[in-house]
């Protein structure tokens, strides 16, 4: 109630709307400044065991109703606590009248997108069911800024569990085997049966196949290894810093230069670029190769203004942590005091011995539909191989698994309402590249235009930096 009202006025308010639980006056406001956002108040939903499991500024009924359904199931399945694999009880497939499942493995951008779309374009009676290992949504392309320093962790992450507001239901759980036969996915805990599966599952990281992975580089592409750079930086007094790609493909074409360069101004700001040199050594014959030889020159041209060494066509061999090197096939032993590495990428176990991998070593789609040979089944994102018209691959961004997502989830939206989409996805993407010093590159290309991709490389600047700045604060805050 208001701050004005009375404990009489709030009698008479729950008698006239006939309201099965307490009214009270909220005299001086406290209640309303506890709950609410200063304007709107919360709507809350305490479980039976007195703890608040949802709560929102606005009212937004799915998320109630999908959570209220959660609890009906929890107490359903009340023996699941005893950690033996359930089925989940689901609703009969019959078309939209009963409601559909769509389950979607993997919250990172292919996944976080598709639910989203999914969840507002299908009605309250379809569930939209989000299973990922990581309690967290990471923003990967921040991990280069994690890593100079310029983000905490918790500013470049969020907790998938806010899905549930907006009736996405999150299972916070591994996923360890995809069937689509008896069409089931199975996770630590329970059984999940589908209507429709969107794999989104990512590149899984692999640096346990690099032998002294482990005891000399640390990994730029995970969060633990970006915390670990940030600290080794900053001990940092002069010397050699190493930034290797171990093996191809890997997300991001982009991000080992942007890396080096965002080193390059840590170091300078520092004081210490003078007595330290930055190489990179990758087996690629040019910067982003897919991007054609004008994006390749322009960037490694960005290298030689900074004074970065650009080692290409290093088939990267071993490393030897107690000299300290790294070995090319055929090459001589590279000194590296500090060393940044890109670990091998592999298709998710799951996606492997689930039989999902096609010829490509992964999964394959239609280039336009997203869909897999099984009826129902699509892969979005890192985890699929799409192949051009010039032979080579979709490079793995986010871009891509972003503008994936949105086909996937129109086409499964219309299918269940009985429509047909035209929902396509037309290989266009664009991406930043960071530069350091507040600086920033753009490019935008056509990644299906034939016979080789067009892309366009905008004159580099600040504007571009404070885009790829906001790009990242709306991202954090319009999923979650
Ligand atoms: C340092 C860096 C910088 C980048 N910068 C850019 C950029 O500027 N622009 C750009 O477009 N892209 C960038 N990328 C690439 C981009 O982040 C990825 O291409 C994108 O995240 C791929 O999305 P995805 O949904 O396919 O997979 P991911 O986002 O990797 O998500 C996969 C999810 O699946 C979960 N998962 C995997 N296996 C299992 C399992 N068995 N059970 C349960 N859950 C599982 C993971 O926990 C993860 O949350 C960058 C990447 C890195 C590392």
């Amino acid at each position: 109630m208001g701050p004005f009202e009375t404990t009489e006025a709030c009698s008479q308010w729950k008698k006239e709307y006939e309201l099965p639980f307490e009214v009270i006056p909220d005299k001086d406001g406290t209640i309303f400044k506890r709950l609410s956002n200063g304007w709107v108040p919360y709507s809350i939903l305490v479980g039976p065991d007195g703890k608040v499991v949802l709560w929102e500024s606005e009212f937004q009924e799915a998320g109630f109703v999908a959570a209220i359904e959660k609890f009906y199931q929890e107490a359903a399945h009340a023996p699941a606590q005893t950690q033996q694999p359930s089925t989940r009880a689901m609703p009969p497939r019959v078309g939209r009248a009963s409601g559909a499942n769509i389950v979607i493995l993997g919250g990172g951008v292919g996944g976080l997108v598709a639910a989203h779309h999914l969840r507002r374009a299908l009605s309250r009676r379809d569930s939209v069911i989000l299973v990922d290992r990581s309690p967290n949504h990471l923003f990967q392309s921040s991990l280069l800024w994690h890593a100079v320093g310029l983000r905490r962790t918790s500013e470049i992450q969020r907790p998938l569990s806010d899905l549930t507001r907006k009736g996405i239901e999150f299972i916070n759980e591994e996923v360890l085997e995809i069937d689509v036969s008896s069409r089931h996915v199975r996770t630590t805990l329970q059984m999940i049966e589908f209507d429709y599966l969107v794999v989104a599952l990512g590149a899984q990281l692999r640096p346990g196949e690099v032998e002294g992975f482990g005891e000399m580089a640390l990994n730029l592409y995970d969060l633990e290894g970006t915390r670990r750079i940030h600290t080794a930086l900053n001990a940092f007094s002069g010397g050699t810093v190493g930034v290797l790609v171990t093996d191809m493909p890997f997300k991001c074409p982009a991000a080992p230069y942007e890396a080096a360069l965002l080193v390059d101004s840590f170091l300078r700001k520092k004081g210490v670029r003078g007595r330290s040199e930055i190489h990179i050594y990758t087996p690629e014959h040019q910067p982003m190769p897919i991007a054609g030889p004008a994006m390749g020159g322009a960037i490694a041209g960005m290298l030689r203004t900074r004074d970065i060494s650009y080692h290409p066509l290093f088939p990267f061999e071993k490393m030897n942590p107690r000299e300290h090197t790294i070995v090319a096939s055929g090459g001589e032993p590279q000194k590296v005091d500090l060393l940044l590495a890109v670990p091998p990428h592999r298709p998710p176990e799951v996606v492997r011995s689930s039989g999902l991998i096609g010829s490509s070593g992964w999964m394959e789609t239609d280039p336009h539909t997203l869909a897999t040979e099984h009826e129902g089944v699509y892969a979005i994102g890192d985890v699929n191989n799409i192949r051009l018209a010039n032979g080579k691959n979709l490079p793995m961004a986010g871009v891509f698994a972003h503008s994936e997502a949105g086909i996937v989830a129109e086409r499964i939206a219309a299918e269940i309402d009985g429509r047909t989409s035209e929902a396509s996805f037309n290989g266009k993407g664009s991406c930043w590249l960071e530069l350091g010093g507040g600086k920033a590159g753009f490019a935008s290309g056509n990644f299906y235009a034939e016979p080789e991709p067009t892309v366009h490389l905008y004159p580099a600047g600040r504007p571009w930096h404070w885009g790829k700045v906001l790009f990242e604060r709306w991202w954090l805050h319009h999923w979650f």
